[in-house]
């Protein structure tokens, strides 16, 4: 897609700090890193959503971030990592192609879990295994 940062960056056109590229996914250090070695894996394949990925792009994308999570640690001298995925405008998606965040976290980094990332929780439902049926139906 030609208006997208991250296709233009997996084609070459946009440069970027990229620390790995195989046949179908990339990485890059954010521009804007919440800490030092906060990397950014993208599919190489035009897609807002994780789950609007063809499967075969989203194990490849899984297989890289397992690849890279351990050298962005040790390089950093991180003992942990937050990984995710905003996936969608209302989980705080801002460029609407698919990256996982690496994010390199330390003991005094302030900073919190994926707990702390909603704040208005949906109150606790009684009804947990009618939630688990309406799932199940749509696999
Ligand atoms: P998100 O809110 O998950 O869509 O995050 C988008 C991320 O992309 C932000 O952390 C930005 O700092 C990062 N970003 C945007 N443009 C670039 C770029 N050209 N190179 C590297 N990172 C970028
Ligand atoms: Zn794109």
């Amino acid at each position: 897609m030609e208006s997208c940062i991250f296709c233009a960056i997996a084609e070459g056109s946009i440069p970027s700090h990229s620390i790995y590229e195989n046949e179908t996914t990339m990485a890059f250090l954010d521009i804007n890193p919440l800490s030092t070695g906060h990397t950014l894996i993208i599919p190489k394949y035009h897609s807002s959503k994780l789950n609007q990925l063809p499967i075969s792009f989203a194990t490849s994308l899984m297989n890289t971030i397992y690849t890279l999570t351990g050298p962005i640690e040790e390089a950093v001298g991180a003992t942990a990592t937050t990984i995710a995925f905003n996936n969608g405008s209302a989980a705080g998606q801002e460029v609407p192609h698919v990256h996982c965040h690496i994010i390199p976290r330390f003991e005094q980094d302030g900073g919190k879990s994926v707990h702390s990332i909603v704040e208005n929780p949906s109150p606790p439902s009684a009804d947990l295994s009618n939630i688990v049926l309406s799932i199940k139906n749509l696999i």
